[in-house]
């Protein structure tokens, strides 16, 4: 008989969160908390979404999306989660840039990149404070037609070094573009220009562990291996989930899965409005991505001073479409030394590859050439490694790539969206109560949105609806 999954699960909750990214997560912390009866499903058998990690032989474990994020992941985790994950965070000092028009080092702070904008791009240090007061300044109600790559040439006309400085990072972090509304930009920028780059100290599998504690010491019911199929309504209002051939009623529904994924298949096209499901359709996904991880021999080190974050490009210049390119020119490397998990007996060294990626570039192809081309990635991945750690192939104990079919095989994100949707997806998914009673969507959305701190952040504004609503509704299923 298959295992059952669902085992001691109840037929009814408060809310059910249907996804444990980030966003899931958070939600189902702060409700769990509130004191509402919380199931969270997760379809795959581990929690955190993106946010996740895998182990090789060796004592090798690599990290898929700890990268950075901005400082206020602090705030974040102290307020939402606990003291003891926010106590982890540290910053990380080194970050690198190495391309045809510049090799440059910096701690990527407000201060710092004023100091290089003036001293080494030569901008007069007004322009400088005024373009980083007009960053700071946008918010979601500001015009959305100024594009970022307007904002750029506002205030550094022909100067393409100057928005590959400012930009090739944000790309990376949530992949907007130069086309996107420049409110995404200025956000996301702001968000990392006020304290620098940050990193969890411990790796992401001890966080995901001390999170699912807190979880369940907050009283949410959590199962793993639990796809949700369907979502029935009752009169316009949510009423319970399909999952493993059981119906399981609520009052609310929060789902972290892909927004285009839970309004046109959960709920299905014929229980909302055309227009809304129109403008549903129309939202467009986020770019995915490719890496190779490599671990490094026991024994065998990498000298600090390769940096911990390294943005690198061979492209003579700063162009989106050749950051998504099959024909690979920008790499981030993320350098990941012991201290990454100092609680470890063995030390190990891993070095991660970042590359935005298109799906079409990868789904495409049969087996045999799928397994060359990820073959391919990681030999000239290697290749371009050893320009700046000259001898690391041989150090190298184990390599692999993932493609944006491997983070939609995780994930189940359509065509494997690194950064869930364009902005015109955070109308939508706001909307969706809206449409359909208890229903709410928190995940990653509309660039800002996205990213760790951005998927919990939302996570908190929605978890908050959903109180809202459930406090404010005396009757029980
Ligand atoms: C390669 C890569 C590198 C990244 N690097 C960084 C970085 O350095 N810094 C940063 O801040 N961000 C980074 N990100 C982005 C960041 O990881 C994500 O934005 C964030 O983790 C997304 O969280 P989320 O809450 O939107 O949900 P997701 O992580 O997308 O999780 C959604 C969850 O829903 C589950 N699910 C889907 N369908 C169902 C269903 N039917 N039933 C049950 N469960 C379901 C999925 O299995 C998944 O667990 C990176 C992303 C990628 C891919």
């Amino acid at each position: 008989m298959p295992r059952d999954f669902l085992k001691g699960a109840q037929d009814e909750y408060d809310v059910v969160v249907i996804g444990s990214g980030l966003a899931g997560m958070t939600s189902a912390n702060i409700l769990g908390r509130a004191g509402h009866r919380v199931l969270l499903l997760e379809q795959h058998y581990k929690l955190g979404g993106l946010a996740t990690w895998f182990l090789r032989p060796g004592g090798h474990t690599f990290d898929i999306s700890l990268h950075g994020f901005p400082h206020g992941m602090v705030k974040s985790c102290r307020r939402y989660w606990n003291r003891d994950i926010a106590d982890r965070i540290v910053q990380l000092k080194n970050i690198r840039f190495d391309n045809p028009q510049f090799s440059l080092t910096t701690t990527f702070d407000r201060e710092d990149f004023t100091r290089l904008l003036v001293e080494r791009f030569g901008q007069p240090s007004e322009t400088v404070q005024e373009f980083f007061d007009t960053a700071r300044g946008m918010n979601f109600y500001d015009d959305q037609t100024t594009t970022t790559g307007q904002l750029f040439d506002r205030f550094f006309p022909g100067r393409n070094d100057i928005v590959r400085l400012l930009m090739e990072p944000i790309t990376y972090a949530n992949g907007s573009t130069l086309e996107d509304p420049a409110i995404t930009y200025g956000i996301v920028f702001s968000n990392f220009m006020s304290k620098g780059v940050y990193i969890y100290e411990g790796g992401t599998d001890d966080l995901v562990k001390r999170m699912t504690r807190e979880l369940e010491s907050n009283g949410v019911d959590i199962r793993i291996n639990c796809p949700v199929e369907k979502i029935d309504l009752v009169d316009g209002r949510v009423s319970a989930v399909h999952v493993g051939g059981r119906k399981i009623r609520t009052r609310a529904i929060v789902s972290n899965a892909n927004l285009k994924t839970t309004v046109l298949k959960m709920l299905g096209e014929e229980k909302l409005d055309r227009d809304f499901i129109q403008r549903a359709k129309d939202v467009r996904l986020n770019n995915s991505s490719t890496q190779v991880y490599m671990a490094l021999k026991e024994g065998e080190e990498i000298d600090e001073s390769s940096g911990d974050l390294f943005f690198t490009s061979t492209a003579e210049d700063f162009r989106t479409e050749l950051l998504l390119s099959r024909d690979i020119t920008s790499r981030t490397f993320s350098f990941y030394y012991p201290r990454t998990r100092p609680w470890k007996t063995k030390e190990r060294y891993a070095i991660v590859s970042s590359t935005n990626a298109n799906w079409s570039d990868w789904a495409d192809l049969n087996e045999a050439d799928y397994l060359a081309s990820k073959q391919d990635l990681v030999e000239t991945t290697i290749d371009a490694l050893e320009r700046y750690i000259p001898g690391v192939r041989d150090k190298i104990d184990h390599a692999e790539a993932a493609t944006p079919k491997t983070f939609h095989h995780y994930t189940q994100h359509e065509m494997g969206a690194s950064f869930g949707t364009k902005f015109e997806g955070l109308g939508v998914s706001r909307e969706l109560p809206q449409q359909v009673g208890g229903m709410f969507h928190a995940g990653s959305v509309g660039i800002i949105m996205s990213g760790w701190l951005g998927a919990i952040n939302y996570g908190v504004i929605v978890s908050n609806e959903v109180d809202q609503l459930l406090t404010s509704e005396a009757s029980p299923v």
